[in-house]
């Protein structure tokens, strides 16, 4: 709606066209409210342009081109040989990447147009909570809607001691680079530093993690590691865990290690993945009179913040910072404001990592003595095998309430193992028992057969174990 003095005032006012605002728009222009969205940038956030879906494109090309480099030694694989070993043009391979971004950044305009949604491309600032100055390369627009989503993401962390600039990076000019770095050193070895160091290691970088804590991926039980740490010990990856750096100097990378051994690395780029910051800062943020919660934006179980009918969403108030999250948020507060009754209460949000292999992990991970678990190793699954895939100590965890039944937590660790997630959800939101999980029939052959076997193992009758 566009007021007399040329002020927008639209019902709905969205900054941010990651998968928590532009999602939360197109519910929003469904319902019929007159909806804006703001974003400085392409269509659709640190997910589509600089996160999960270049990650995954990159991890996807990385696997290929492992696998024919192996066809390509003196054994070959599977009875395949390649006569030479295959050539890589990396600077190809980004563009290959850039246009599935391309792609979808595309299909949200279009998502956006038919749910009828006004989009202003520009950056967006605040002067109070209801008052949005937006510089377009028209001019500036100034937006004062009754009901304002924030969803503005997050940004990398970055090391007081190791800026980025030169040879130190973030995981966005990782997914930018033209060429595979001869020695990567990776700092953080979470959820990005071991995906993207495992796809660059595949690429055929050589691989040093720098770690601060005792083990990788410290978000998940060793157990699920495991398989993960195995893999980059057979692939030559070298790993210093409980390592501080201390900074840089010419071409080094300078640590000090568990045992307090001062290490130069060499290194022609330097990936630093230690953690993603809420993005609060300049766009008015501070004139909103928002409550905050240590970094992140404070809200309640209905993504409300502490000013009246602003709202907030995403990565900007807190973990998980996952993409699926931010957009059920955003799915929830668009139907909020249209007068739907919503709280945010999942039962669990699932965390997948892409790593070689694959981590899935979906609600509770630790069992007690109230609980019954039930695992079952991919080295028994016909499918696995069949895909040379049943040997990295892969397998299906699940644990359940021992009295009930009640499924509580499904862990799995396995190539391609991804896909499982949404069913390992299902499970645990709808409220399933390990005998409603028991007799569901699994397709044969496929990785969800395990699944099954895993309750049938927590009930003590798995046939094929
Ligand atoms: P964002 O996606 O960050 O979007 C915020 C948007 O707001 C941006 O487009 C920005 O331009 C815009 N904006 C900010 N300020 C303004 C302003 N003042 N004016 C106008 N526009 C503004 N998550 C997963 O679930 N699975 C994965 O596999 C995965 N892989 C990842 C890989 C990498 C390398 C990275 C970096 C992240 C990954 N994530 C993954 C995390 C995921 O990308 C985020 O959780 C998700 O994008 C958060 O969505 P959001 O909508 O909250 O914010
Ligand atoms: P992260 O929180 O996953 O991992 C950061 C790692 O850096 C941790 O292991 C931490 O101990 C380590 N660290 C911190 N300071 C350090 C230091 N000074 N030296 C060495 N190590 C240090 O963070 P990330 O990998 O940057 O990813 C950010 C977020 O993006 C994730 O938390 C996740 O929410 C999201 N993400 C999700 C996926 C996915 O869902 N598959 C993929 C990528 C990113």
């Amino acid at each position: 709606m566009l007021a007399a003095n040329g002020v927008l005032t639209p019902e709905v006012l969205i900054i941010g066209g990651g998968p928590g605002g532009y999602v939360a728009a197109i519910r929003a222009g469904q319902l019929g409210l007159d909806t804006v969205l703001v974003d400085g940038d392409r269509l659709g956030g640190t997910c589509l342009i600089r996160g999960c879906i270049p990650s995954k494109a990159l991890i996807h090309v990385a696997g290929l081109y492992d696998e024919m480099v192996k066809a390509a030694g003196e054994k070959g694989r599977y009875g395949i040989h390649l006569g030479a070993a295959p050539s890589l043009d990396f600077a190809a391979t980004i563009g290959w990447k850039n246009g599935v971004v391309e792609r979808l950044s595309n299909g949200v305009s279009g998502l956006l147009r038919k749910a009828r949604v006004n989009v202003v491309s520009g950056w967006a600032k605040f002067s109070d909570a209801k008052t949005c100055h937006v510089e377009t390369v028209e001019g500036v627009i100034t937006i004062r809607p009754e009901h304002v989503i924030l969803a503005t993401g997050s940004r990398p962390v970055e090391l007081p001691f190791l800026p980025f600039g030169g040879k130190v990076i973030s995981s966005t000019q990782a997914l930018e680079l033209t060429e595979v770095p001869k020695r990567l050193v990776v700092v953080g070895a979470g959820y990005i530093g071991m995906e993207l160091g495992i796809a660059f290691a595949k690429l055929g970088a050589e691989l040093v993690i720098v770690e601060a804590q005792d083990r990788i991926l410290p978000l998940y039980d060793t157990t699920l590691t495991n398989p993960v740490r195995k893999w980059l010990e057979r692939h030559g990856v070298v790993l210093h865990l409980g390592s501080k750096v201390n900074g840089i100097s010419g071409d080094n990378l300078n640590i000090e290690t568990a045992l307090g051994e001062r290490l130069a690395l060499p290194a022609d780029k330097v990936l630093v993945t230690v953690g993603r910051k809420p993005h609060t800062e300049g766009w008015g943020c501070e004139a909103m009179a928002l409550a905050m919660d240590g970094r992140f934006v404070k809200v309640d179980d209905r993504c409300a913040t502490a000013t009246t009918n602003v709202w907030a969403i995403g990565d900007l108030v807190g973990e998980p910072m996952l993409a699926h999250k931010a957009s059920a948020q955003g799915e929830m507060v668009a139907e909020i404001i249209a007068g739907h009754k919503r709280r945010f209460d999942p039962a669990a949000i699932p965390a997948v990592c892409f790593t070689e292999p694959e981590i899935v992990s979906v609600g509770l991970d630790v069992a007690g003595e109230q609980h019954v678990t039930g695992q079952f190793p991919f080295q028994a699954n016909g499918r696995a095998l069949s895909m040379d895939s049943g040997d990295d100590g892969g397998f299906v965890r699940t644990i359940a309430d021992r009295q009930s039944g009640r499924i509580l937590g499904i862990q799995a660790v396995g190539k391609h193992i991804s896909e499982l997630a949404g069913e390992f959800t299902a499970l645990i939101e709808m409220g399933a028992t390990l005998d409603d999980m028991a007799g569901v029939i699994h397709a044969h052959p496929t990785l969800g057969e395990a699944a099954h076997e895993s309750a049938l193992k927590a009930l003590g009758r798995a046939l094929h174990i």
